[in-house]
């Protein structure tokens, strides 16, 4: 199954994406993560992506197609993934729909003036792509790896403010997209993690 799974900045999609991915032993493909991983790693695509990052842009359209398609085409992806941050706009979905079938797009609905407080409480871990909110983890360290966790460069206010108008003018028109195509699937994000995740799995069956 080829599931998409998108959703304002800060609305939990991460999360969401991390408990499908394990529910349903699916590869979690998020070009987000990738994206980091890259500037961790000190590459020449995470150099570049790196300014856009933080200033809340989106990355270049060819640098992230380039990512998203090698990751793809990478084994464990053959029978099924979920693609958490792409596509993020309308060419990405274009591109997308030319090299596999997307079965099911989750759609993470939000009230978008709450997300700016969200996004400035979320801790998350570098190493593994955890991430929780200060105050469930008073002690600093991922409940995963043990390392420390950090607030994300492109998390504090100003950034987060433009994230969300970059999401809504670029992102949140796939909406429509996935919905015209007869596969969106719209679930209340602004619940407890549990209950999205509820809606989610009786949304999947
Ligand atoms: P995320 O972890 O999905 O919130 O992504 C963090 C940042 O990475 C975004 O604000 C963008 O700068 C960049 N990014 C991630 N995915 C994409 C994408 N599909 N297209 C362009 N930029 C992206």
């Amino acid at each position: 199954m080829n599931i998409i799974i998108m959703g304002a900045p800060g609305s939990g999609k991460g999360t969401q994406a991390a408990l499908i991915c394990k529910a349903h032993d699916l590869p979690h493909v998020s070009t987000g993560d990738l994206l980091r991983k890259n500037i961790a790693d000190g590459t020449e695509l995470g150099k570049q992506a790196k300014a856009f990052m933080d200033a809340g842009k989106l990355v270049p359209d060819e640098l992230v197609i380039a990512l998203l398609k090698n990751r793809i085409a990478e084994t464990d992806c053959k029978n099924g993934f979920l693609l958490d941050g792409f596509p993020r706009n309308a060419k990405q979905a274009e591109v997308l729909g030319g090299i596999v079938d997307i079965d099911v797009a989750l759609y993470l609905e939000t009230d978008l003036d709450k997300l700016a407080d969200r996004a400035a409480n979320r801790r998350v871990c570098l190493k593994c792509g955890y991430s929780t909110s200060a105050d469930k983890a008073p002690d600093g360290k991922c409940k995963e790896c043990g390392e420390p966790l950090v607030i994300r460069d492109d998390d504090k206010r100003e950034v987060v403010e433009n994230r969300l108008k970059v999401y809504a003018a670029n992102t949140a028109p796939l909406v429509e997209y996935y919905k015209a195509k007869g596969v969106l699937k719209t679930v209340d994000g602004m619940q407890s993690i549990e209950a999205v995740n509820a809606a989610i799995e009786a949304a999947l069956k």
